[in-house]
């Protein structure tokens, strides 16, 4: 007969025998594996209320970003830019600012396993964040013809900012990058975002980007992250002589091109260049 001093008692329970009365608001991301340390403090708990903002998204992103997977090292993303490169993606300056912008904190905690997948991932509210390849491919065209010879952009209006991804790769080319969205609640989440990356040249506007931005204009450079029926007059009107706007436009039926179109002293010259598949570009406000 065994001892029965020596049995755990079954009553009171100890407390790591105890199940925790909720999930955490953190889990462990499918496929970590047995490896991945498991959350143990949920991600709510750590949000110190004394923060501001931006640094409570930091540190939820940082959080959130499955350190087991190893995406918050640069190893990743440099295999991301092996990758494009054997795609055929050439401009050094494009990928090397790729190479550092850590498209995981973009994405959500759920979907942070295909971050460096070439693919586009829902942002929520009907949005995707674009393929990375699509990202490096319009900003590769909108630093080509003058802007090439040029050298360094000055000027650059993105519309359709989205999680803010495309938003910070932009901030690395150029001196001044103002991104427009008309989703509220993404422009805001963007802001966050964004917020510990301290792009302080990097200006985040609500508003209607079929408009463009009159008060910054003209631009170097308009990228569009949104496809529509024709490329809006504003943008047209915004954009300096040597400038260049990429954008895809919609053709006959469902399908998009990418269209180029370049300003010269002249006049404007267009091009048109992939199909690709983009979210509209509406007009007006989403609250
Ligand atoms: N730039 C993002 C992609 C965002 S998807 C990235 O880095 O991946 C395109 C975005 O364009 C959506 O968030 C959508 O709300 C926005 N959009 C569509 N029409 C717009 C308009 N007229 N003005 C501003 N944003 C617009």
């Amino acid at each position: 007969m065994s001892d029965p001093g020596r049995r755990p008692p079954k009553f009171p329970l100890r407390l790591e025998q105890m199940a925790p009365a909720r999930k955490p608001v953190v889990d462990a991301p499918p496929g970590a594996g047995p490896t991945a340390p498991p959350p143990v403090v949920p991600r709510r708990m750590l949000l110190r209320p004394q923060q501001p903002l931006q640094h409570a998204a930091a540190i939820a992103a940082r959080i959130s970003a499955p350190t087991g997977l190893g995406l918050d090292s640069t190893g990743v993303r440099h295999r991301m830019i092996e990758r494009l490169r054997a795609e055929g993606l050439t401009h050094d300056g494009v990928l090397d600012a790729m190479a550092h912008v850590p498209r995981h904190l973009f994405v959500d905690a759920a979907l942070v396993a295909q971050a460096y997948e070439d693919t586009s991932l829902p942002i929520g509210h009907g949005q995707t964040i674009s393929k990375p390849s699509v990202v490096a491919r319009m900003i590769e065209l909108m630093m080509g013809g003058a802007n090439a010879r040029a050298g360094q952009l000055r000027r650059v209006l993105e519309i359709g900012t989205g999680c803010g991804y495309q938003a910070a790769v932009l901030a690395r080319l150029a001196k001044q990058v103002l991104s427009i969205e008309r989703v509220k609640p993404l422009h805001d989440k963007a802001r966050e975002l964004l917020a510990p990356l301290r792009m302080n040249h990097l200006r985040l506007v609500y508003g209607d980007g079929m408009l463009g931005h009159a008060p910054n204009a003209p631009y170097d450079g308009i990228i569009a992250a949104a496809g529509g029926d024709a490329l809006p007059s504003a943008w047209l009107d915004q954009l300096a002589i040597g400038g260049r706007i990429v954008a895809p436009v919609r053709d006959t039926g469902e399908s998009q091109t990418l269209v180029v179109l370049d300003r010269t002293e002249a006049g404007f010259v267009r091009s048109t260049h992939e199909v690709v598949q983009f979210v509209p570009l509406k007009s007006g406000l989403v609250r």
